[in-house]
């Protein structure tokens, strides 16, 4: 078993080390009182102990044993005088023919932070499966690091329309991962291990940059699109660079857009979230909440916040015309959204029912693949260029472009 204490760290910041050092040495006392006289056990990190059971029935018991741990060391510790509480988290693995005693503190290490990663007092059993995953993850992690020194993370734009008129209002940048082996990749195969490992922040700047001298060229080249969002995480809202790796300066105000999730306002803003907000307004940058009505969606904060724009998120809009309740759903959070002076994106538009419905119940920008789906920076030219009014001709054509007819 290799056990963990959550919240430890907290004990020694706010109670000081010898509060921790009392927390340590009485958890230290527990656990002691579970092993029997063959078994071994080991304090082997600040918070961490490893504890190995004996062969047969306790082995076998493994599970039911960790449960006991975490049933005793989640009771109210003393810690100097004060009453504090852990939470605890265990990897177990076994040895066997091919595991030895090193192994398997490695695979209960691995099984630990699996173990971590679920919310709560948890324990996980190392299992090959498990490797596997771990391996992939590894692999993948790996792959990352490699695509970015290669330069392999680009952005793909989504159009947004105009409810009304269907004219091109925005664009939404989205992050792909054009890998060696398996082409381009959506988000979901790379932003939860990047983040993880800490390098979102270097695919966000990377995009940033490429986004932003995009939407420069066009709009010298006349592809006129009104406005360009880009999607922040919780993690970037307080970085520093934040702002240092967008230069929007020459963009006219609002016509560059924040998209944050909505579960970022989750209760009043700290200060320090006020802030960053008031930094990204003032350098003339529109906000817009993401993914509105999935999180804890707050009322409250929509009035403070003051969003430009507010995005129903495409499971609210995909049951749209499947009845009169999901209409009516979509129809108040419209409604809503007008009456406190907030403009209404419907994400996820894949039908022309939802196009005309939508329309109809005044929600002002559709995005959704009925409309246009996600396309690399030399698709979304050419569809642009193929809309331009014959007339428009701006005399800057760009490399590749066709020769202008005589
Ligand atoms: P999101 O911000 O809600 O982005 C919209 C997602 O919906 C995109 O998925 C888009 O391809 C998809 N989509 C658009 N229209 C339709 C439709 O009609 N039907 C359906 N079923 N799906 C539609 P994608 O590109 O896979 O992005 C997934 C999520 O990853 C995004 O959700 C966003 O939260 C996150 N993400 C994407 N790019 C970035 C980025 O550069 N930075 C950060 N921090 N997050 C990003
Ligand atoms: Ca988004
Ligand atoms: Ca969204």
């Amino acid at each position: 078993m290799h056990i963990d204490l959550s919240r430890f760290k907290e004990i020694n910041d706010t109670l000081g080390h010898r509060a921790g050092d009392a927390a340590i040495v009485h958890v230290a006392g527990l656990l002691e009182a579970l092993r029997r006289q063959d078994e071994w056990l080991a304090r082997i990190g600040g918070d961490e102990f490893a504890f190995v059971l004996g062969a047969g029935e306790r082995s076998e018991n493994a599970a039911r044993i960790a449960e006991e741990v975490i049933r005793i060391l989640e009771a109210p510790i003393p810690c100097d005088g004060h009453l504090c509480r852990c939470g605890v988290s265990i990897g177990l693995s076994r040895t066997g023919d091919d595991v030895d005693g090193r192994q398997a503190l490695i695979n209960a290490a691995i099984a630990l932070s699996s173990a971590k990663a679920q919310k709560g007092s948890r324990t996980v059993l190392f299992t090959a499966e498990l490797e596997n995953r771990n391996r992939a993850i590894k692999q993948t992690a790996d792959d990352i690091l490699r695509g970015l020194d290669d330069d392999a993370f680009l952005p793909f734009y989504q159009l947004q329309f105009d409810a009304k008129t269907l004219e091109v209002s925005g664009v939404e940048t989205l992050a792909r991962w054009q890998h060696p082996k398996h082409g381009v990749l959506a988000p979901d195969r790379f932003l939860k291990i990047a983040e993880d490992i800490d390098v979102m922040w270097r695919i966000d700047r990377s995009l940033a940059e490429k986004a932003c001298g995009d939407f420069l060229r066009w709009r010298l080249e006349g592809l006129a699109v009104p406005r360009m969002s880009v999607n922040i995480s919780a993690r970037r809202l307080l970085d520093p660079e934040l702002l240092a790796s967008f230069p929007t300066q020459s963009f006219p105000k609002g016509t560059f857009v924040f998209e944050m999730l909505e579960s970022i306002f989750l209760d009043a803003l700290d200060d320090e979230m006020s802030k960053a907000i008031d930094r990204i307004r003032k350098a003339g940058i529109a906000i817009e909440i993401d993914d509105f009505g999935t999180g804890h969606a707050s009322v409250l904060g929509l009035t403070t916040l003051h969003p430009k724009r507010l995005k129903i998120d495409r499971a609210l809009i995909a049951p749209l015309t499947r009845g009169e309740r999901h209409r009516r759903l979509v129809a108040a959070i419209i409604e809503m959204g007008h009456a406190l002076d907030i403009e209404i994106v419907a994400e996820g538009v894949e039908t022309q029912a939802q196009i005309v419905l939508l329309r109809t119940m005044g929600c002002d920008v559709l995005q959704g693949y009925a409309l246009a789906r996600p396309m690399a920076t030399r698709d979304i030219e050419a569809f642009l260029r193929a809309r331009l009014p014959a007339t428009a001709d701006t005399g800057l054509a760009s490399e590749g472009s066709p020769p202008a007819a005589e």
